[in-house]
């Protein structure tokens, strides 16, 4: 018992043969199932590498560096945590080696190790249990899921999984579960599974004094019960605990498939656990029906810089899936490199989509791309969202395109901009010089009454994550608002401006904000209900226009009409 006070169970998952099996999304549906039947599930993700955090990681070798409500920036497998358990988490349940090293050289420094030599173990070890069980105890978990990243057998989690070898003999082997996410390749043309790479690699797990108590095997189709018997007598595990993870449609099938073969069952008996309820996944099965109701599809293109890996989008992707569920419809995404944009024209690549997104970003590569794609959308009447970078560079475009001013920019891009309608604010650059260097986390915003923004949230008071280091440029807003540009939110105090609209487009919505790090399937983000619900209305239109053969003058008298018409049933009577 460690003489603490109480001691939660713990469901620790590893993983063997190789990186990019969906672990994460593997423990997260897990997670859920548990979180269903009435448990407290805490997340902690570690990750082995040196850096404190995935702030200062680049998205394209990393994927997605999601943000949560205290600020932390941290590995995207939060999100996926976050979105399946609907629950804030916070820096503390992402542990790296950076912070645990980092906590460990500054206890040395103070001398709070009287004397010892500091060592891997028990020092770095012992720091990493302390971390676990303030976690656990800080946010009150019944049942404490640690997904350990990386791979057993790596040399950066070796030293953690070792931590938790020793938390087996303080907390008692009977307080543990262990589940082993490995991969079941299928090389030969009969396509049979192989077992040989997860042997290999619950064989390593044990050498390092840990049984599995599952095993959740990675493939294509699903286990077939002469793999499920091998790796139950070669791994030591029982057969109906060898769990199939084979490919589904979506990520939030993954539970469903869980549930199916019994995990949640096989896990409370073992850990002696009482369910409140057992009957899991109940709103998520109705919300997933919904998307085979109505068969309607709308197209969105996603105009960004890291679309060659997808994982950098991450929320932002699942916020688009949320909204479309929610809908009941299907969003097809076209991803657009910015970059491809400069070299040929918005209209080539944007002419037959129903929305424009242009996400959060950095640097000045592609922007020009990005800057066209949002002048379609604005004068062509497509519906667009614009996120943090995106909302910057829709002003950028209206200051250049509507209120005239040739050359403005954002200082990111062009430090010598005549006109830098965004900039760092003086506050900020202060903040700059003492190391933080960007606005993170949660911040509030004003929503002006009257607004499509207002509309959208049904409120006034609303609290949207951040990451950025600039700013609308308050110098310049009396300006753009008076060409034309809304300036539909902003901080309490009113100097940062934190949405922005365009009167008379059907959607064009900007936020400095990151909202796609809030939505959960359990509830989608309104803003990208309200876009998809754009999109929605401008393809029904256009398939309105060729059934009714309306002839479209222009896209001018396209806007007319949708207008006029603003309803439906009406358009179809036109
Ligand atoms: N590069 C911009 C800034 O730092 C936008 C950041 C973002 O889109 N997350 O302000």
């Amino acid at each position: 018992m460690n003489g603490w006070e109480y001691v939660p169970k713990y469901l620790v998952v590893t993983g063997g043969v190789m990186s990019g099996l969906g672990k994460g999304i593997a423990a997260a549906s897990i997670g859920k199932l548990l979180k269903d039947m009435g448990f407290r599930v805490i997340p902690i993700k570690f990750d082995g590498y040196l850096n404190m955090d995935a702030g200062t990681m680049n998205p394209y070798e990393h994927g997605e560096v999601f943000v949560l409500e205290d600020g932390s920036e941290c590995d995207m497998d939060l999100g996926t945590y976050e979105r399946f358990l609907d629950i804030d988490l916070f820096g503390e349940n992402n542990i790296t080696s950076g912070k645990l090293f980092y906590n460990v050289i500054q206890k040395e420094r103070k001398g709070e190790y009287l004397g010892q030599t500091v060592q891997f173990i028990p020092h770095v070890t012992e720091e990493a249990k302390s971390w676990i069980r303030r976690v656990a105890r800080e946010q009150k978990a019944d049942i404490v899921l640690i997904e350990v990243g990386g791979t057993v057998g790596d040399i950066e989690n070796a030293y953690f999984i070792e931590a938790i070898r020793e938390l087996i003999l303080e907390e008692g082997r009977e307080n543990f579960f262990f589940v082993h996410v490995t991969l079941i390749p299928v090389i030969d043309p009969v396509g049979e599974q192989k077992s040989k790479p997860t042997q290999h690699s619950v064989s390593m797990l044990r050498s390092i004094g840990i049984q599995p108590d599952m095993i959740i095997g990675r493939c294509k189709q699903p286990l077939n019960s002469k793999v499920r018997r091998k790796i139950s007598l070669f791994c030591d595990v029982p057969e109906e605990a060898v769990i199939s993870d084979h490919d589904v449609e979506s990520i939030y099938m993954v539970p469903f498939l869980f549930k199916e073969q019994g995990v949640h069952e096989i896990i409370i008996k073992k850990l002696g656990l009482k369910p409140k309820q057992r009957n899991v996944l109940l709103y998520w099965e109705e919300i997933l029906s919904r998307r085979e109701i109505e068969g309607q599809e709308v197209k969105v293109a996603i105009v960004g810089k890291y679309t060659g890996l997808k994982d950098s989008y991450a929320s932002l992707i699942e916020a688009i899936r949320h909204a479309e569920m929610h809908l009941g419809i299907k969003a097809n995404i076209k991803w657009v490199e910015s970059t491809d944009i400069e070299s040929s024209s918005p209209g080539k690549l944007l002419s037959e989509v129903d929305g424009i997104i242009v996400p959060g970003g950095f640097g000045s590569r592609g922007v020009e791309g990005k800057i066209k794609a949002i002048e379609f959308a604005r004068t062509h009447y497509v519906p667009y969202l614009g996120l943090c970078f995106g909302m910057q560079l829709a002003v950028v475009e209206f200051a250049r395109n509507v209120c005239g001013l040739e050359g403005a920019n954002s200082t990111e891009i062009d430090p010598k901009t005549p006109h830098p309608v965004v900039d760092i604010l003086p506050e900020q650059k202060e903040i700059d010089e003492l190391g933080g260097t960007m606005r993170l986390g949660s911040f509030p915003a004003v929503i002006k009454e009257g607004t499509l923004v207002r509309r959208i949230y049904g409120k006034e008071l609303v609290h949207e994550r951040h990451r950025h280091r600039y700013e609308i440029n308050p110098e310049y807003v009396p300006l753009l608002i008076k060409c034309g540009l809304t300036v539909s939110g902003t901080s309490p105090d009113g100097k940062l401006v934190e949405f922005i609209e365009i009167k008379g487009h059907p959607f064009f919505v900007g936020t400095q904000a990151h909202p796609e790090f809030k939505s959960r399937l359990d509830r989608p983000h309104p803003l990208f209900v309200g876009f998809l619900n754009a999109c929605l209305e401008r393809s029904k239109l256009k398939s309105a226009e060729s059934k009714l053969s309306l002839i479209r003058v222009s896209d001018e008298k396209l806007y007319l009409r949708y207008f006029s018409a603003s309803e439906w049933g009406k358009l179809e009577r036109l």
